[in-house]
């Protein structure tokens, strides 16, 4: 998240400021991958028999790849069906959503995932963006070498599956050292590349271009999704714009546009007017018919085929698209400590799903108290109110050093 960070620097601040979520202290290591035996650069070339021996698996990889990353600066969390990981401040834990039980993303073999003494630990690499399969991981690097590659890790191995060599005048103002630098999405099968005001689709089987870029507006991306050939996306002008893949029509829809998900039956997005209070609002899938479904909500939302999740200022929120009404979800958590779980913040509460899961993950990390973070994961069964808590931990942080997650 830090890395990506740095990419979107022009929005990072507003991105914080909107949504609430601290950055951790930045470590500037970088990372040696086992593919960089040449002055740090991968040589695709040489890793193309194994992309495509792989390639089978993968796409059936990418079908569970969790949808949940439509905004460029969401690389927190992430899922793949089985696993949650938590992938933000200088650590990377997974936790298995079947035992609760929490692990570090770190694979190797004694290492003892200390930031201090493990040198090489995964955990504290400067790895950015990640994409959780079902046995690996995709992620990008902003090493001035690197920035430009799509690495996949795999059974202890890393290696770039796709490099981008495009870049808009955007980019090369805006980071004229890291040009070629991008962010990613797979929708089925294909994966999108991103850029500051551009995109193009690559076939995720065979990592070969299939478009050439698409150029929209002139500021920054802020989130992007897409529901058949629909292509939308916000950027920093609050503009929402619509690209039709088919037809190649490119029409801005909107202002004050934020978030959004697009869905089978629609894009939903909500607008900020103010006062820390955004609108949900949702247009058929050609753009047309902007309807306003709920006032006053937090940052973050989920639409299923059924419902809305969303937040309010006093918590959680499922909303009923068929009949309009809304119900509050009461996420209640004892501690083992006895202390009760609250959200420090409610209107911040983040949802995390894709098609494919039965469940809505509500992870919420925020409640600080004194030098201990408490921990709740939350998992709704999707389209109820009904919810468990799979894990939690405490997550100490003493003053000036990183802390730890530790499971009960
Ligand atoms: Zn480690």
């Amino acid at each position: 998240m830090k890395i990506k960070a740095r990419f979107f620097c022009a929005v990072l601040s507003a991105i914080i400021l909107m949504t609430g979520c601290s950055s951790g202290s930045s470590s500037q290591k970088d990372i040696s991958s086992p593919d960089s035996s040449q002055g740090g650069y991968v040589d695709v070339s040489e890793t193309q028999e194994k992309i495509e021996k792989e390639a089978k698996r993968e796409v059936s990889d990418t079908v569970e790849i969790n949808d949940r990353r439509r905004g460029l600066l969401d690389s927190g969390y992430n899922f793949n069906g089985s696993e949650f990981m938590i992938w933000q401040t200088d650590e990377k834990k997974k936790i298995d959503l079947a035992t609760g039980h929490i692990s570090s993303f770190c694979d190797i073999t004694g290492c003892a995932h200390d930031e201090n003494t493990s040198k090489g630990c995964l955990e504290f690499q400067p790895m950015n963006s990640p994409v959780m399969t079902k046995d690996g991981c995709y992620y990008t690097l902003y090493t001035q070498g690197d920035c430009k590659k799509l690495f996949y890790r795999s059974g202890g191995e890393d290696r770039a599956v796709f490099e981008n060599t495009y870049f808009s005048d955007l980019d090369a103002k805006l980071e004229p050292d890291h040009k070629g630098a991008f962010g990613y999405m797979f929708r089925d099968g294909v994966l999108y590349i991103m850029g500051q005001n551009w995109f193009y689709t690559v076939d995720a089987k065979t990592m070969k271009q299939t478009s050439e870029p698409v150029l929209i507006g002139d500021s920054p991306m802020w989130y992007a999704d897409v529901s058949g050939e629909h292509f939308y996306m916000t950027n920093e002008n609050y503009e929402l714009w619509h690209y039709d893949m088919k037809t190649h029509k490119l029409i801005k829809l909107d202002d004050k546009a934020v978030r959004l998900q697009a869905t089978s039956d629609g894009v939903y997005y909500n607008k900020y007017l103010g006062e820390r209070k955004w609108t949900l609002y949702r247009r058929d899938l050609d753009g047309q018919s902007e309807k306003q479904l709920i006032e006053n909500v937090g940052v973050d939302f989920f639409v299923t085929d059924k419902s809305i999740y969303c937040t309010k200022e006093d918590g959680a929120y499922i909303f009923d698209k068929a009949s309009g009404e809304i119900k509050k979800i009461n996420l209640e958590l004892t501690y083992e400590n006895g202390e009760k779980y609250t959200a420090k913040d409610p209107m911040y509460l983040t949802f995390v799903s894709c098609p494919s899961s039965q469940y809505v993950y509500v992870p919420d990390c925020s409640n600080v108290t004194g030098e201990k973070c408490y921990n709740a994961l939350f998992r709704i069964k999707k389209d109820t109110a009904d919810y468990d808590a799979i894990s939690l931990g405490i997550y100490y942080q003493p003053e000036g050093q990183n802390g730890s997650i530790i499971s009960y």
